[in-house]
């Protein structure tokens, strides 16, 4: 209970962001050939105007902490302000009418590794929360490897005892922002012995300890948002371990469920975004074909399918505010955000024609290229399309499981949620 009212809580808050922030431009009329045509799904921007934006990101940060206004719903033993999450929410609908540097550095750490420290971490990591919501640390998610994606309980990077630390050796692959990224989530195989998803345990590894290599990857869009990682005896003590010894998959569910509700509850629904409805239909207009009735009814269907998955996250964020915990609905927000995307980037194509892929200068046109390439991207990040099926058709439609997917699979215990 908080003797601070909601009224009282709003206040402040607009008081702090007035005095270290504008407000945004009255969001205007959309017109073809004005202001930005950028659409990208991914950053595309060079590794140091990239270190340039984390920096502001992280003085906006620190400026919220400073306030106490940058971990507003986290425990008070734990650094944060101990308010309900309404209040949480409050602040994050006040914050978006401000001009603030992009956030996008800590959608992986807040999203992700945070929620899954705070329910699995010893004092030693969780002590950590309250730094990585000020902005001095930034976290990353090691799940994936070359031979392992969406069999993740197939990952081979092992951890092995030695007295008080582990020592981890390895390769993990498409890891988001670990070239920026000072603490990484990492899943390790601590016992080849047991059933594979039964010999995995969880840790927090410092991303700066000697052993750890980042390399970056290019990706079709031109930009290099992810890379490989190496471990070469990498030492983690045993206090930051996550969870029990062998229970790794269950911290591992912790944070997959919680992506696919940050990526699926963000874009899924929140709107069109980038690709808004009176973006495509002035796009329509300015290449003519705003009669043709085939491209109108597939933007009908567009609209209809953002609205759809905007009224299902709803739905399961209000179940999340009764205190559920994220479930298989996450994955229907994560799939019909990909369908929508995808959608978009066909009708696009077909307006757009040959002007998407000839870099002419002409705006609003090779911009989309980005976005296009972007969508497959989008399709395999967080649970593949494929994957996000087998979950939605055993779980929720109550479907026979996979053919050759036996009671030991990962994708059956994916599905429990
Ligand atoms: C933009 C982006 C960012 C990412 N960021 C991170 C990150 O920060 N950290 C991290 O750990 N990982 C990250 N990943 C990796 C991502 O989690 C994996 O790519 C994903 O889990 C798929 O694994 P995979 O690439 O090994 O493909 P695979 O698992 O090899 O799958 C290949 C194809 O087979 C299909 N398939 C596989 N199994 C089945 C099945 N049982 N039934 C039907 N179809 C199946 C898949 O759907 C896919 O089409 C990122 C990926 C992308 C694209």
């Amino acid at each position: 209970m908080t003797d601070l009212t909601l009224d009282e809580f709003t206040a402040e808050a607009t008081a702090f962001l007035d005095a270290n922030a504008e407000l945004k431009p009255e969001a205007k009329a959309f017109v073809w050939g004005e202001g930005d045509d950028d659409v990208a799904l991914f950053e595309e921007i060079s590794r140091e105007e990239e270190a340039e934006e984390l920096a502001r990101a992280k003085a906006w940060l620190g400026r919220r902490a400073e306030a106490k206004l940058h971990w507003i719903s986290g425990p008070v033993e734990l650094g944060g302000r101990g308010l309900p999450t309404a209040y949480a929410n409050a602040y994050r609908s006040l914050e978006s009418r401000y001009a603030i540097p992009n956030q996008s550095f800590f959608g992986i750490g807040f999203g992700m590794v945070a929620p899954t420290i705070q329910a699995h971490g010893f004092p030693e990591t969780t002590q950590y929360l309250n730094r990585m919501y000020s902005g001095e640390l930034v976290g990353c998610q090691l799940f994936s490897e070359p031979g392992a994606g969406s069999d993740l309980a197939g990952l081979q990077t092992k951890a092995e005892r030695d007295g008080d630390e582990w020592i981890v050796t390895g390769q993990k692959v498409w890891t988001s922002g670990a070239h920026y990224a000072d603490i990484g989530e990492i899943i390790c195989r601590t016992d080849p012995d047991l059933p594979k998803h039964k010999g995995l345990t969880g840790f927090v590894v410092d991303m700066h300890a000697p052993g750890v290599e980042v390399r970056p990857l290019r990706q079709m869009t031109g930009g290099a948002t992810f890379n490989e990682v190496f471990f070469d005896e990498v030492r983690v003590p045993d206090h930051h371990r996550l969870g029990d010894v062998n229970q790794g998959w269950t911290v591992a569910l912790t944070t997959l469920m919680n992506e696919r509700a940050s990526i699926g509850g963000g874009g899924g629904g929140g709107g069109m975004g980038l690709a808004s409805a009176s973006r495509l239909i002035e796009m329509m207009r300015h290449y003519g074909v705003d009669q043709d009735a085939v491209l109108r009814d597939e933007l009908a269907k567009l609209y209809t399918g953002y609205q759809v998955a905007k009224y299902t996250n709803l739905r399961a964020a209000a179940k999340l505010k009764a205190g559920g915990v994220p479930g298989p609905e996450m994955s229907i927000g994560k799939l019909a955000l990909t369908n929508n995307l995808t959608a978009t980037a066909e009708f696009v194509a077909k307006v757009l024609g040959p002007r998407l892929i000839a870099d002419s200068g002409e705006w609003g046109t090779y911009a989309w290229s980005t976005f296009v390439t972007g969508t497959p991207g989008m399709r395999i990040a967080g649970g593949s399309d494929e994957t996000l099926r087998n979950i939605v058709g055993e779980r929720v439609l109550g479907l026979p499981k996979e053919p050759g997917i036996d009671s030991k699979s990962p994708f059956k215990d994916i599905a429990k949620g």
